[in-house]
């Protein structure tokens, strides 16, 4: 591929584009700090990132941060942590604003060259001038001959606040003949009077992305300027601006938009997701932006192997959200201890054991891998198993707890059989059910469920604030589909897509298990809570969440006191999902 496409650079421009690189690739990824990254983000990451690994290049973090408007501190933040979790480490972070006083010059430059003019067009006239709704034929603006002088007299104006915002526009000069949009003598500086992030009141005219991108791709030397499909027509406005000026020009590749089934990952939409408060911020574990998909505990490596597996397409694609799901599971799979819980706890007395026998079972912290070793919780006469795993009334095919049916209890080598169940005298609420634990000999039962038991001589379960079970937050695959969702995408919010299960008990390896996660926290003020992942015997992926509250005694031992757990991801595909 020759850089800038079509026209060649003058060979003093080359000369200097190679001594300043060596030849070396230079990609960027360019976010506008207007909200939080999404999952979409995460294969222009991945490309960018990837590309210059792969050829043994540099990606710098650019903050494409022209639009002092809708700009927050919040968002530079929250952009540079996604890039990091998901692994990658900037060449260099910049700033669009970093480079104002430069373009400003070369705006200058542009409007010397005949290349660009001052316009006092309304938005209504220009749109008219570019063929208005009928796209008719293009016309000339009264401004647009006007003499170079003028115009520059007019552009340090437009500097120095002679003009209110909307009085006046930098325009290219282009061509109006050219069937191509992008040609439309594109405006590249507009007034605006809002302070800027980082450049404060300095500023008052602001370049537009149109004007700036290439220009500061250009300065920063970037070899490959990978953006998504929605550029191709921009393709040629950006090569046109860096010929027209005679600076280095990168070669443009498009790629095609990532987006997945069951939400919406555009930040103007997610802001009125945030700000209509149908979820808890941007980091919502319902959402997918990437410091959502993060909260939710999701390995940053799953993320990865996702777009990985799309790949680099040319055409837009929309993925099902289960496949990245088949990823987290994967991955999970392999990594996250085990713990039983019993999330609507039922109690359970086993009628032939006596009241202080206790017996410590061994449970592999993850099955068949020895080395990531095992705990032991104690297995006595009062349990709890999960409500959802007993019925009164027996149906065929059912293996679990009814009357006079048997079950297993995972892990405990142990068979019980339900011979009562206790009700309220007066409501007839069902208060515990007793059992008789069957003899070792006994038939193989074709079920296992999990439990959780009291133990006075052991630590008693950890009784969850919270297990947060998050759904799809959309009832429609597609939320934008105007055939299923005829009135409109907030319309189509699923109204389950979170369930809060209060009171779930944990069993006490729990205990261990974030204690030995929290041993390895770097940061001990700091809290990562969603690595510490494990996997809900028969449940799901969960991982704590940060609003979980723990308390460090003076053992340096924490203290779990509001336990709050998201699921990460069901088991199978159809569960929670
Ligand atoms: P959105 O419209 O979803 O809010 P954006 O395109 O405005 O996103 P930017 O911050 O401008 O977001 O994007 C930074 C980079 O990420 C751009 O190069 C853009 O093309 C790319 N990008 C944005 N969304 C996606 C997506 N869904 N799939 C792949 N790349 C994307
Ligand atoms: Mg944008
Ligand atoms: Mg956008």
């Amino acid at each position: 591929h020759k850089p800038g496409g079509n026209k060649q650079l003058h060979p003093s421009t080359m000369e200097a584009h190679l001594k300043a690189t060596g030849g070396q690739v230079v990609t960027r990824f360019p976010p506008e700090p207007n909200g939080y990254l999404h999952i979409g983000h995460a294969k222009s990451i991945n490309i960018n990132f990837g590309y210059a690994k792969a050829h043994n290049g540099i990606c710098y973090l650019r903050y494409d941060d022209t639009n002092p408007e809708a700009e927050e501190e919040e968002y530079f933040i929250k952009i540079r942590e996604a890039v990091e979790w998901l692994g990658f480490t900037p060449y260099k972070i910049t700033y669009s604003s970093d480079y104002f006083e430069r373009l400003y010059q070369l705006a200058i430059d542009l409007v010397k060259r005949d290349k660009a003019y001052v316009c006092h067009c309304t938005p209504e006239q220009i749109h008219e001038h570019r063929g208005g709704d009928a796209k008719g034929p293009r016309t000339a603006c009264s401004h647009r001959n006007r003499p170079i002088e003028e115009s520059l007299v007019e552009f340090t104006k437009m500097h120095d606040g002679f003009y209110a915002e909307g009085e006046a526009v930098l325009r290219m000069k282009m061509n109006l003949e050219d069937g191509n949009p992008q040609f439309w003598d594109l405006i590249a500086y507009r007034i605006l009077d809002t302070p800027h992030h980082r450049t404060g009141s300095e500023w008052r005219i602001y370049p537009t992305y149109d004007y700036t991108h290439c220009l500061v791709d250009s300065f920063e030397n970037i070899t490959h300027s990978l953006c998504t499909l929605e550029f191709r027509q921009s393709r040629e406005s950006y090569y046109w601006l860096c010929d027209a000026l005679e600076v280095y020009k990168p070669v443009q590749w498009e790629f095609g938009r990532l987006d997945v089934t069951n939400t919406v990952l555009s930040k103007r939409k997610l802001r009125k997701l945030v700000e209509a408060g149908v979820v808890d911020g941007w980091d919502d574990p319902r959402l997918y932006t990437l410091p959502a998909i993060r909260r939710r505990g999701v390995p940053p490596e799953a993320v990865n192997a996702f777009v990985r597996e799309v790949g680099v397409t040319t055409a837009n694609t929309t993925i099902e959200v289960s496949k990245l799901d088949y990823h987290i599971r994967a991955l999970l799979n392999e990594r996250a201890r085990r713990v039983m819980a019993v999330l609507k706890p039922l109690r359970v007395v086993i009628t032939n054991l006596a009241d202080d026998y206790c017996r410590e079972v061994v449970v592999p912290n993850i099955p068949r891998k020895p080395e990531a070793g095992e705990h032991t919780v104690p297995f006595t006469k009062h349990l709890w198993i999960d409500a959802d795993d007993f019925k009164e009334q027996d149906t065929p095919g059912y293996y679990r707890l009814a009357p006079g049916k048997s079950v297993g209890l995972l892990h405990a080598n142990a068979i019980i059989t339900c011979t009562n169940v206790c009700k309220h005298p007066e409501t007839g609420a069902i208060e515990a059910i007793e059992c008789v634990l069957e003899p070792e000999t006994a038939k193989k039962p074709k079920a296992f469920i999990q439990w959780v038991a009291k133990s006075e001589a052991h630590q008693s379960p950890v009784k969850a604030h919270t297990i947060a079970m998050y759904g799809s937050l959309f009832k429609h695959s597609n939320p934008m589909d105007k055939n299923a969702v005829p009135d409109g995408w907030m319309s189509d919010i699923n109204p389950h897509s979170l369930e809060n299960i209060e009171g779930a008990l944990l069993e006490t390896g729990f205990r261990s298990l974030v204690h030995d996660w929290y041993k390895e926290q770097p940061d001990k003020e700091a809290l990562c809570f969603e690595t510490c992942r494990f996997q809900f015997v028969r449940i799901g992926f969960f991982c704590l969440d940060k609003h979980t509250t723990l308390r460090v005694d003076e053992h340096g031992v924490p203290q779990l006191e509001g336990v709050i757990v998201n699921r990460t991801v069901g088991l199978k595909e159809d569960a929670g999902k």
